[in-house]
């Protein structure tokens, strides 16, 4: 039975003046036109725009994107990371296949709320690049999960593992359409879009994409599927960068990042007037710093000292090249064991604590 009083009609249109549309009458009461409607938690509008959506998915953020905030100094950085990827990220991604052809603008500022909780996470400072920080978390950008996510919900619906109807919606296969052995007659036939807006929208957008991946991949079982798309878009998980107390851990971040008070940073961004160090160098970086300022050359014998006595005979420090030996010391190595990579961030976490370079930071 419908109700009138709890009924609203739209008119979706992109023109600048609407067609004129009568009044529709229930029950002899006029139907209520609206000019946008909630429906299972997404807005839809008149004129088709995501704006609406987006924004109501970013105020629900902001009190937990400012809860996590306030723990930033309180909780390891594993624990912030659990806590966003559970309660925070989940609200930037709702319904996203729908909204996925959502604007580069509206795509943008969804991007600032993750950035605003990788600083939070990583303990990075503004400033720092949103690229490098999704780099050190191991985290993909929301644009590159959405596509995932398209493309899973896409394998589903041409391998019945949803209803029928959406299944009814997938475009048939090129063979259907000619008689001729084409190189591409496993592929589907896209729709064909005349607007950007259509092009953008989930079937065209995702058959599209299903078309271009290799036909080995489309038969992989679903966890298979599922696992290769999220490795051509995840950066390499570096598990040991969370090592250590919170605070030399950001400490050794944001020197990893290359946004940290050294003054060869600061100059860069316009909050120091010289990028040079107190020992007389002309610049003050993360090099100069670890490897060689003469300021704090007593605590870099004991962590050098300590640090080979770490790697033993597999691995001569002094022999690697200068930027192998700044890797290893901020990165680790992948040749490394779990527990060596974390004893070796552990030993250059004490050479900054030691150096008390930073004491005013943070
Ligand atoms: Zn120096």
């Amino acid at each position: 039975m419908a109700y009138p009083l709890k009924s609203e009609e739209m008119l979706f249109s992109k023109k600048l003046n609407p067609p004129y549309h009568p009044p529709l009458f229930l029950n002899n009461c006029v139907i209520k036109s609206v000019k946008s409607h909630k429906h299972i938690g997404s807005f839809l509008t008149t004129t088709m725009s995501w704006e609406m959506q987006i924004s109501n998915m970013i105020s629900k953020t902001s009190k937990r994107v400012s809860a996590l905030n306030k723990l930033k100094f309180r909780l390891p950085r594993t624990v912030l990371d659990t806590i966003y990827k559970s309660f925070i990220r989940p609200l930037l991604e709702y319904a996203d296949i729908i909204w996925h052809g959502c604007t580069s603008c509206d795509s943008q500022r969804l991007e600032r709320v993750q950035y605003e909780c990788a600083l939070t996470v990583s303990g990075a400072v503004r400033g720092s690049s949103y690229s490098s920080l999704l780099a050190e978390l191991g985290w993909e950008r929301l644009s590159d999960r959405r596509h995932v996510h398209s493309l899973v919900m896409f394998y589903k619906i041409v391998n019945g593992h949803t209803r029928q109807y959406l299944k009814d919606l997938i475009p048939p296969v090129v063979s259907v359409f000619t008689s001729h052995n084409l190189r591409n007659k496993h592929n589907l036939r896209v729709p064909i879009c005349t607007t950007s807006r259509y092009q953008k929208s989930f079937i065209p957008y995702a058959t599209q994409h299903w078309n271009g991946l290799d036909t080995a991949v489309r038969s992989l079982s679903f966890s298979l599927y599922k696992k290769h798309l999220m490795k051509l878009v995840r950066p390499s998980i570096n598990k040991h960068f969370s090592y250590g107390p919170r605070y030399t851990c950001a400490l050794l971040t944001r020197l990893r990042i290359g946004t940290c008070s050294l003054n060869q940073s600061l100059f860069i961004r316009n909050l120091a007037s010289s990028p040079a160090c107190n020992c007389g160098c002309r610049c003050e970086g993360v090099v100069h710093f670890l490897l060689y300022c003469p300021t704090y050359q007593q605590y870099r014998t004991i962590f050098f000292d300590n640090l080979q006595n770490l790697l033993g005979n597999s691995l001569d420090f002094n022999s690697l090249s200068e930027s192998a030996r700044i890797h290893l010391l901020l990165r680790g190595s992948t040749c490394l064991s779990y527990h060596t990579n974390c004893s070796i961030l552990k030993l250059t976490q004490l050479y900054i604590v030691h150096t008390k370079r930073f004491a005013t930071t943070l």
